[in-house]
């Protein structure tokens, strides 16, 4: 009996299924040859990103504390919210990018 992919609905015949997500606590989930390409796809270009994200927030905070501009907005108890650290990630990656910017100008 063909199974039908949860993804594109087509139908995939039995020695045909692919899993993906068994790495992760979750149940695998099946799908067709197709899908399960662009989710490896979609997943191993969102690794790549993400390491480049974390290179990005160490450079950031190496350079920020070097130039004394480390800090977080004041909060009530103490301890900062996720949504304040990603806001001041965002403003490092902000900042990183304006000055390869400025460089790029200066450069030439
Ligand atoms: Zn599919």
């Amino acid at each position: 009996m063909n199974l039908t992919c949860p993804n594109c609905k087509k139908e995939v015949k039995p020695d045909d299924v692919k899993w993906f997500g068994q790495e992760a606590r979750e149940a695998a989930v099946f799908c067709c040859p197709a899908c399960h390409a662009l989710a490896e796809l979609i997943y191993q270009r969102g690794k790549v990103e993400l390491s480049r994200l974390l290179m990005m927030l160490m450079e950031g905070v190496r350079v920020s504390l070097a130039e004394g501009r480390l800090q977080l907005p004041e909060s009530p108890n103490g301890e900062p919210s996720k949504k304040q650290v990603l806001e001041a990630i965002l403003n490092m990656k902000d900042w990183i990018d304006a000055r390869k910017a400025l460089n790029k100008t200066t450069e030439k």
